[in-house]
């Protein structure tokens, strides 16, 4: 009818009142409110031009960083965390077929293409960790382009500051290693006095957590349970390896410790069964294993809707960090953010403190809020990777 909402000349508005009805009526009065020639109509979005033009990966460690750039002098940066750069490097040319030519700040839908890209390897953690890169990019990308900070487009802050760990007043004591099938009673006694002594050090106002890493077998981690009540303990971390629901639930009768999981699975399809079994108190995502920002805002939406809140498991670098905040920053139920300082040997620069107290500020400026050393990146030594790959003392494989 219309372009861009002015109608056509040598239409008149009595001949258009008459001609289309109250539904043009109506959209007289608008402009009638707001001016024929409201210069708002006539602007085109600054968004709607943006193209992805290249990208570029920087290996760091078990680390690369991704930068994507666009035809708008506006580029975005990313974390694909722990997969071996021998791979990323391959993989990120390969999908970069289709992004190549997008309009970055389609962030939905190009998650939705990227996921959805082949029916044969939909989904998958090399995919998830690479796309959760690409999405923190994309979402940089977008923050810089509107001048504002990412949480300001997840709907703005529901908090002023972050809760963190590990602190002096938050403390997770960790499994140290796959443990036999039959506990000892030494075995058990260690890990209660490293509880206890937790306790003592974080004071009745502190946290203290246990990651069973899943690698303590269910007889054993219920004896443990069992035995560390009264001890306050705020969680009990990956009791079992993911989707293994049924002994999720078998534990969760047994064990009153609120049990905690989710650095390992990654999205919203992966994260549901736990919810609809109750069989966990706390979801522990890893937005940069669980495909990004947009995907780790989506979880938090399913989590909320079963009343359990987040607890972000993080071992990212700064950028992965900064995603991670951003999204925590926008959302209603948060317990905790786990966080370590990883400046990417100081080519990384936060714009966030943790002050005495264990809290963070939120992130600052536009995008993520993180400056990057591109220079001193281009100069890093080439990148090591070695697979963990878990064992028994008798030689055997364990899960770790
Ligand atoms: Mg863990």
């Amino acid at each position: 009818m219309t372009k861009n909402g002015v109608p056509p000349r040598g239409i008149s508005r009595r001949n258009m009142l008459a001609a289309t009805g109250s539904a043009a009526a109506g959209w007289m009065l608008l402009q009638d409110a707001v001016g024929a020639e409201n210069p708002a109509i006539q602007v085109a979005d600054r968004a709607s031009s943006i193209r992805i033009t290249a990208f570029k990966t920087y290996p760091v460690g078990n680390k690369t960083l991704l930068k994507i750039e666009t035809n708008q002098k506006v580029s975005g940066w990313g974390e694909i965390s722990q997969l071996p750069p021998t791979v990323v490097g391959p993989l990120m040319q390969s999908m970069y077929e289709m992004l190549d030519g997008e309009n970055p700040t389609r962030i939905e839908h190009l998650w939705q293409k990227l996921y959805r890209a082949h029916r044969d390897f939909r989904g998958g953690a090399f995919m998830l960790h690479t796309i959760a890169g690409i999405d923190m990019a994309l979402w940089d990308i977008t923050g810089k382009l509107h001048g504002v900070p990412v949480y300001r487009l997840l709907g703005g802050p529901t908090r002023e500051k972050i809760r963190v760990y590990p602190t002096p007043k938050a403390y997770k004591v960790p499994a140290g290693g796959p443990k036999p099938a039959s506990a000892s009673p030494r075995d058990i006694e260690g890990y209660i006095q490293n509880i206890k002594a937790a306790r003592e050090r974080v004071g009745k106002d502190g946290a203290v957590m246990f990651d069973a890493h899943c690698c303590l077998p269910p007889p054993f981690l219920i004896q443990l349970a069992n035995a560390i009540e009264s001890y306050d303990v705020l969680w009990i971390e990956e009791p079992a390896v993911p989707g293994n629901i049924e002994v999720f639930k078998r534990i969760k009768q047994a064990v009153k410790v609120p049990i905690a999981t989710g650095e390992r699975d990654r999205t919203i399809w992966d994260v549901i069964p736990y919810l609809q079994e109750r069989c966990v108190d706390i979801i522990q995502h890893d937005c940069a294993h669980g495909g990004g920002i947009t995907q780790m805002k989506k979880v938090a939406v399913l989590a909320e809707t079963y009343f359990v809140p987040l607890a972000p498991h993080s071992v990212a670098s700064f950028l992965g960090i900064a995603a991670s905040f951003h999204v925590t920053a926008s959302i209603p139920l948060f317990l905790i953010h786990e966080f370590y300082v990883n400046d990417c040997a100081g080519t990384l620069h936060k714009s966030w403190e943790v002050d005495k107290n264990g809290d963070s500020s939120l992130p600052q400026g536009p995008g993520l809020g993180v400056e990057v050393d591109e220079a001193a990146l281009a100069k890093m030594p080439p990148s090591k990777f070695k697979w963990p790959g878990g064992k028994n003392p008798d030689g055997s494989v364990a899960d770790y």
